[in-house]
């Protein structure tokens, strides 16, 4: 049995039973009583370092507005090499508070590369359930595999998170999310669920949004098992939102209180440290990550820094193929330029035999016109050509070994050779995988099958089915798994393998 099957049948230790059992150590001190489960978000872990590792849970005994109140209420953790918690390694106490929604980060130092640890949560005489982690190998350390999952898109009404279960049965080392991970809007045709409330604008809003997701137990598994790394793309905040813009909110000084409660909100919920809080002007979520001699990985940010789309773009026009004389302006940035910078520093540093760099959407060229009347959607990196070959120029320049690029965003799968010019024959820069969503509804085959004949540096596309990209490195090559769910609608479907690819290392493109 795997942990996230063990995790689904264990039940919640409450009330009486839990007290019963703890060890004396951990008896809440002047605890309160919740009227309800204080745990019913899971508990979650990220940002894995090799000495280091985030631990996190909220306590939110109602999922609307949490149920707690006004007080500060003491939560006690331990962190385990063990499931049993017979060996426990640290532990301590963390105040959840109502200024951060009593959510729960705890930052964890002095452990041991590369091993998995269990750890758990108490608070008012219930118990969490018991989450998994693991940290990262020490930085030069010989790896010979290292396996991740990545994902993006989870519109709730949409379908089932039955592609998190089956993530969760496997064997890997690390989630990484890419964004999505909610949506402030309903749309779509088909909705198996319902979003609670309107488009958050609010934080109150926002951590009910987050709650409703978070309360989903196939979600709740995944991060139980794994650690995670999370990146955000619009629909935490905005609808194509542009760095201080947003075409759904013309008003700019109410769309950054929406953007500074929706960056709160996601810090409250993401298993990040107590650092990467937000601050008046914003939060830096771009990092990099490393895994021994095998994995360099670099987390970006499409949205925050980026210059607003071209074109004179707004909501009704981001999703029609358009193009201008503005798009290929070298002053327009998706990264902005301190993070453009610092992507550059990070590559010239990068020394391992794989480089993944994570962002939020497809990075290769998708020409939806003809030859002579082009058309691009502007809000992805074809809104921003000029940046994209600067990025591309320095996997180049810095020869980085074996560059990989992994997305999501298009709700469907790809597949692509970036090249410093799509236009010409030239060679291939880098790969590229791209995830098709969890759930979110997907584009027309039609569409995904003229995408494919008019740009023959795509070599896959698959818009049909939802699911994730499992990924298994070792030094001479790169696996990708996709992996589809049968039926999203179907909280019980099974999932299925549309594919796998490999890349060889040295020879970037995937066979
Ligand atoms: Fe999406
Ligand atoms: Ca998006």
């Amino acid at each position: 049995m795997t942990f996230g099957m063990r995790l689904r049948r264990r039940g919640l230790l409450l009330g009486s039973a839990a007290s019963a059992t703890v060890a004396p150590a951990l008896v809440a001190r002047a605890a309160p009583s919740f009227r309800d489960d204080p745990f019913k978000l899971g508990v979650a872990s990220g940002c894995p370092r090799p000495d280091s590792i985030v631990l996190w849970t909220r306590l939110a005994p109602e999922l609307q507005g949490g149920g707690i109140g006004d007080e500060a209420v003491p939560v006690d953790w331990e962190l385990a090499e063990d499931e049993a918690f017979s060996r426990i390694v640290k532990r301590g106490q963390h105040m959840a508070t109502p200024a951060l929604a009593h959510s729960v980060h705890v930052h964890v130092r002095g452990l041991e590369p590369g091993r998995w640890y269990w750890y758990r949560f108490r608070a008012g005489g219930a118990q969490s359930p018991v989450g998994r982690t693991r940290t990262a190998p020490a930085s030069r350390a010989q790896l010979d595999r290292f396996r991740f999952a990545f994902a993006s898109c989870q519109q709730y009404e949409h379908g089932y998170f039955t592609a998190y279960r089956h993530m969760a049965a496997r064997a890997l080392d690390l989630v990484i999310h890419l964004g999505d991970y909610i949506y402030e809007l309903s749309w779509g045709r088909h909705h198996v669920r319902r979003h609670t409330g309107a488009i958050p604008t609010t934080l109150g809003e926002f951590r009910d949004r987050y709650a409703l997701y978070r309360s989903d137990p196939d979600l709740q598994a995944a991060h139980a098992a794994f650690p995670w790394l999370a990146i955000w793309d619009d629909h935490e905040v905005a609808d194509d939102y542009a760095n201080d813009h947003s075409p759904r909110n013309r008003d700019a000084t109410f769309f950054l209180s929406v953007r500074r409660a929706a960056y709160q909100a996601w810090f409250e919920h993401m298993p990040v440290p107590p650092s990467m809080a937000p601050t008046a002007s914003g939060m830096r979520i771009h990092d990099r990550y490393q895994f021994g001699d095998l994995l360099d990985l670099m987390l970006l940010d499409d949205r925050q820094y980026r210059t607003p789309q071209a074109c004179g773009t707004d909501s009704r026009t981001t999703r029609r193929a358009m193009d201008c004389t503005d798009r290929t302006s070298p002053s327009r940035s998706l990264l902005g330029e301190a993070q453009e910078a610092w992507l550059d520093e990070s590559l010239a540093a990068s020394r391992a035999r794989w480089t993944v760099i994570a962002q939020q959407t497809l990075m290769a060229e998708l020409n939806r016109g003809t030859t002579d009347q082009p058309g691009f959607n502007l809000d992805r990196w074809d809104g921003y050509p000029a940046a994209r070959q600067r990025l591309l120029d320095g996997l180049v320049k810095h020869r980085i070994a074996n560059p990989v690029v992994i997305g999501g965003d298009v709700h469907s799968f790809w597949v692509s050779d970036l090249k410093r010019d799509f236009a010409a024959n030239g060679s291939v820069v880098a790969t590229e995988f791209v995830c098709s969503s969890i759930t979110s509804e997907g584009p027309s085959a039609e569409s995904v099958r003229r995408a494919l004949q008019a740009n023959p540096h795509l070599k896959y596309g698959n818009g049909e089915k939802r699911g994730y990209v499992a990924i298994e490195l070792t030094g001479g090559s790169l696996a990708a798994h996709f992996e589809a769910v049968d039926d999203v609608r179907d909280p019980q479907s099974g999932v299925h393998r549309l594919k796998s690819f490999t890349v060889e290392s040295g020879k970037p493109g995937a066979l």
